[in-house]
């Protein structure tokens, strides 16, 4: 009898080398199997006569093959097989594009179900390249079909048959880790039941109570998770700091700090003087001035006579923290000292040396901070700027340099309260919710294509005018394939470059270049000796190039408004007047919406709070941003009062029963879920 842990290659249809490409969608065991979850819906359902069929919209069609099919060949590499069915209402033509194996398997006078995009003209009625079903089989039509992420070597088709026998042997076998109670108090279907649904719905109806129970149990073991880490924590005890005079360092600035910055760096100074170790995170909108909270706290270390460290994501990110901090915090008597991976030898072995005999009182840096070979003196704060780029192991490998650091953790991503508290439940929060002073407006524009030649038009004129211009493109998405951004990226730069700004220096940067060679275009960007650089998200990061004062993004549909607003902060940042332009062809109403909130406003916050609402959190929790333990069906939707829900039951739970003795299910899953990020919180 086969078991959750029996291997794949159990399954029919499963040998070597489709296993081997399940292996790379992480499925090994039938547990993997059925726990791999769609990503999006077909709905096949709809059955419709062949008269009645609509243009451009999806249908089944159950008709008969009148003749056989014939095959043309048009010419190299392209075949067509042709079949006309017929139902009483009418006829249609199918055409099959290189499916040369269709006219063996399709015979004259069998009835098929059809399955496809119909086109409709006066009384012609037409599919190409339709699903084919025999009557009555019903495993791809008539009904609502799950979509998989899938990977080379493995097919829907595939997947799909391979599910239907994982649920029918194992189904049963799943065990719970909602406790029995909780399920039960909160209205919960059981698992069984959630996992066939979940993959194959029988309605919608079915589709939403199966998701709200996975929603559920996933953010109810989230909660618990946290909770945990967070009771941990509060155990742990160490030294308390000396509440420092940080007045020679407010005279030092060349401006005086904003009321939230004041506020974040008290909170940071009540930390640090707790007795426990801080675990705070800084969360101000794009040029909020999150580096000076980050200075003040540094200093506090150094005046407490413990090294501090600040890591940034990205080579170039560091470099101008460097630039930005070291004359400041050498003004204050503070030896400062920088750490990349792209430093000689010789000068490397200096900035370690000077970090092990305690000489080199702050490090700014990248990930080099890190590496195996660095030892600190006496390492008593560990800043992250972006944290979103960083990894928790690469957090809990710099905490582990030293004797138990405080930790600061700063992010751009505005982030709503509610799920702040879901997302960050271990780490307390200061919000930065003000901009210094003299801030420019960013005015922003929503317009459908038609619109480019006058957009191409005016990045011609800034740049003129001696401004930079930023282009951010979607990625593409192929047959179901992971979205490859490096093709959108080159494509769109190269037909700029040659076809639109020939007397412009175009340049494209992409997800999938080496850091180095990133960091090389986006330098040469900083230095001004490129015009126009065609992205796609890879700029989000917080670079500073002031001169830049046009952003442009295509397909901004495809984005979430928390990241458009990200991109947006990439201009505006310098004293010329700067502009966001949103390019969409997409009519759809909420999309419109959506796009108008950030014609609106300029706050980030705002815009998280608009996205929220539009869109439920499961952006936010998509992002990945959080460097928790990545949630699979509460990407796809959940509503802010499940979200609730679930604290509420974890909360419970823990008071009942601390050590989850009565729940030995729960407590395996979130080891599970945990193991990678246990020490990483402290
Ligand atoms: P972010 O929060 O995006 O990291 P930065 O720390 O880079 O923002 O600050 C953005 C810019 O604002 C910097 O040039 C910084 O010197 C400046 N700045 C920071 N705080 C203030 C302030 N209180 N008044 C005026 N300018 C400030
Ligand atoms: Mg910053």
């Amino acid at each position: 009898m086969p078991d959750l842990t029996t291997d794949v290659r159990y399954v029919k249809g499963i040998g070597e080398q489709r296993a081997k490409g399940l292996e790379k969608l992480g499925i090994r065991t039938l547990r993997d199997l059925i726990s791999y979850f769609p990503r999006a819906y077909d709905d096949r359902r709809a059955y419709k006569k062949i008269k009645d069929l609509v243009d451009r919209e999806n249908a089944c069609v159950e008709a008969l093959a009148a003749a056989a099919p014939t095959l043309n060949r048009i010419r190299k590499g392209l075949e067509l097989v042709k079949l006309r069915a017929v139902d009483e209402t009418g006829a249609l033509d199918v055409t099959f594009f290189n499916q040369t194996y269709r006219k063996d398997n399709l015979h004259a006078g069998e009835t098929y179900v059809f399955f496809g995009r119909a086109e409709a003209s006066g009384r012609k009625r037409a599919m190409a390249n339709p699903i084919v079903e025999r009557e009555g089989e019903r495993l791809q039509t008539g009904r609502i079909m799950p979509i998989y992420p899938l990977t080379a070597g493995i097919s829907q088709l595939t997947l799909v048959k391979a599910m239907q026998q994982g649920l029918a042997a194992c189904q049963q076998l799943l065990p719970d880790p909602l406790p029995d109670q909780v399920r039960r108090e909160r209205q919960l279907c059981h698992i069984g039941y959630a996992y066939e649904q979940i993959h194959f719905p029988a309605g919608e109806e079915e589709l939403a109570v199966a998701r709200r129970r996975l929603v559920f149990e996933e953010l109810f073991l989230l909660a618990i998770g946290l909770k945990r880490l967070r009771g941990r924590r509060d155990e742990l005890a160490c030294q308390p700091w000396r509440d420092t005079d940080l007045g020679d360092f407010y005279a030092a600035l060349p401006f005086s700090l904003t009321g939230a910055q004041r506020r974040a760096i008290d909170g940071i100074r009540a930390d640090l003087a707790s007795g426990r170790p801080m675990n705070r995170l800084v969360q101000g909108d794009v040029g909020s001035g999150k580096t000076m909270v980050a200075a003040a706290a540094l200093l506090c270390a150094v005046r407490n006579g413990r090294q501090a460290a600040l890591m940034a994501p990205t080579e170039i990110l560091a470099e101008q923290h460097y630039q930005g901090l070291a004359p400041l915090l050498e003004k204050l008597g503070v030896r400062t000292v920088f750490l990349t991976g792209a430093m000689r030898v010789r000068e490397r072995r200096a900035v370690l040396a000077a970090l092990e005999s305690g000489e080199a009182q702050v490090a700014i840096g990248t990930h080099a901070l890190i590496t195996a070979d660095v030892a600190y003196r006496s390492l008593g704060l560990v800043v992250t700027d972006e944290q979103h780029r960083f990894g928790v192991a690469q957090r809990s490998a710099l905490a582990a340099k030293g004797d138990r650091p405080h930790l600061l953790v700063m992010s751009a991503t505005p982030i709503p309260r509610t799920l702040a508290l879901m997302i960050y439940g271990d780490l307390d929060v200061s919000v930065i919710d003000e901009l210094p002073p003299g801030r420019q407006k960013i005015d922003t524009f929503s317009v459908p294509g038609s619109y480019r030649q006058r957009i191409y038009k005016f990045l011609d004129k800034e740049i003129a005018a001696g401004r930079q211009a930023y282009v951010i493109c979607s990625m593409v998405e192929e047959n179901d394939q992971i979205p490859d951004d490096r093709k959108a990226a080159a494509e769109y730069a190269k037909m700029l470059q040659e076809q639109v700004f020939p007397h412009l220096a175009v340049a494209c940067v992409h997800g999938r270049m080496k850091p180095r060679e990133k960091d090389k275009v986006m330098s040469a960007f900083a230095a001004g000796e490129i015009h126009i650089l065609v992205s796609t998200t890879v700029v989000e990061v917080g670079v500073d190039v002031p001169n830049a004062t046009v952003m442009v993004v295509e397909d901004a549909d495809r984005f979430g408004l928390s990241q458009l607003h990200q991109l947006r902060g990439r201009v505006g940042r310098g004293r010329h007047k700067s502009y966001c332009i949103l390019i969409s062809d997409n009519r759809n109403e909420e999309t419109r919406a959506r796009l108008k909130v950030m014609t609106q406003t300029g706050d980030g916050f705002k815009v998280a709070e608009e996205d929220l609402r539009l869109r439920g959190p499961g952006d936010f929790f998509g992002q990945r941003q959080h460097g928790l333990p990545s949630l699979k069906v509460a990407d796809l939707t959940c509503d802010i009062a499940l979200l609730h829900e679930a604290q509420q039951a974890a909360a419970d739970l823990l008071a009942r029963d601390p050590e989850l003795s009565g729940c030995p299910e729960t407590a395996r899953r979130l080891e599970e879920m945990f193991e990678s990020s246990a020490d990483a919180m402290n």
